[in-house]
């Protein structure tokens, strides 16, 4: 496959871990599909802007995860800009923090249809068209932390990302004989505007300052800082890359070790 002519989908790319990653896979040389939700379209063209400045490949799209004819639009938008489709990150994400006896039913099925029903429409629209190229692919998603330990306050997103792991082994199960790998990754605590977010609501809830419930719901992360986007980067690099192509149905903690704190 080799990344020079390569074509790469990243949802939710406008801003946070997905505008990361799409910067990444733009150096490392592939021609990045920008896409997230039509009223981010201004963080999509800085995403381009940003990929294209340094020297890369970048086409900007509008995409909602949640909707089945706009992945197949993306697929497409994909396919126009590069003949065809190599990897699939579906970074598109949200998050909630509400104790759980509050949590309506209506909030839990949103989360649900982004974090995971996004996730599995992600992964089928992009298998399909790989699956018709007939020369393999990487599908890729977004898994977390909470994927493996808990935290206070996300027990309905937590069940997303747990979901988001079953779902990447099945997945990988059933199109490896395809040569495509699925593999998701799990970010611990990254310093965007969906962990500003969480941090003050969880202030909020708890009677803490802000940044104190880092602390006290992270605990030491090893590795001593919180993460940035290009930490995760780093990982989606190898895996959208022929170098994890032994690798399948692995969700992959980039998290300063903090599933041990
Ligand atoms: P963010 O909120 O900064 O960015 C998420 C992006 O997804 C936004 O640009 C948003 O517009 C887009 N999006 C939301 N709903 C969408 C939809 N229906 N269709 C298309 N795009 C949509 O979040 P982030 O921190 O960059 O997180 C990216 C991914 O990483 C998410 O899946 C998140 O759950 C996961 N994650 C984040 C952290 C963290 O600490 N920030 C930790 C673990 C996992």
């Amino acid at each position: 496959m080799g990344t020079s002519n390569s074509v790469a989908v990243v949802t939710g790319s406008a801003r946070g871990i997905g505008q990361g990653i799409a910067q990444r896979l733009g150096a490392d040389g592939h021609h990045v599909i920008v896409a997230d939700l039509p009223s981010m379209q201004d963080g999509v063209n800085e995403t381009v802007a940003a990929i294209e400045k340094a020297g890369g490949k970048a086409t900007g799209a509008e995409v909602d995860v949640t909707d089945e004819e706009s992945l197949s639009r993306l697929v497409e938008v994909a396919v126009d800009a590069g003949g065809k489709l190599d990897v699939f990150v579906a970074n598109a994400g949200i998050a909630q923090v509400e104790p759980l006896i509050d949590y309506s039913k209506a909030d839990f099925e949103k989360i649900v249809d982004v974090n995971l029903t996004g996730v599995f429409l992600s992964y089928r629209a992009a298998a399909k068209q790989m699956i018709e190229q007939g020369n393999g692919g990487k599908i890729i998603g977004a898994a977390s932390i909470v994927a493996f330990r808990p935290f206070a306050l996300l027990s309905p997103y937590s069940a997303t990302k747990w979901a988001v792991r079953g779902l990447t082994q099945g997945a990988a199960m059933e199109w490896a004989k395809h040569g495509i790998t699925v593999n998701a990754y799990g970010p611990g605590i990254v310093g965007t505007a969906m962990w500003d977010l969480i941090d003050e609501k969880l202030a909020a809830e708890e009677g803490l300052a802000k940044g104190e419930a880092i602390k006290k719901y992270a605990g030491d992360i090893l590795m001593g800082r919180v993460s940035v986007p290009e930490d995760v980067a780093n990982l989606l690099s190898f895996l959208a890359s022929e170098d994890s192509d032994y690798i399948t149905g692995q969700t992959m903690l980039v998290d300063g070790g903090m599933q041990f704190s």
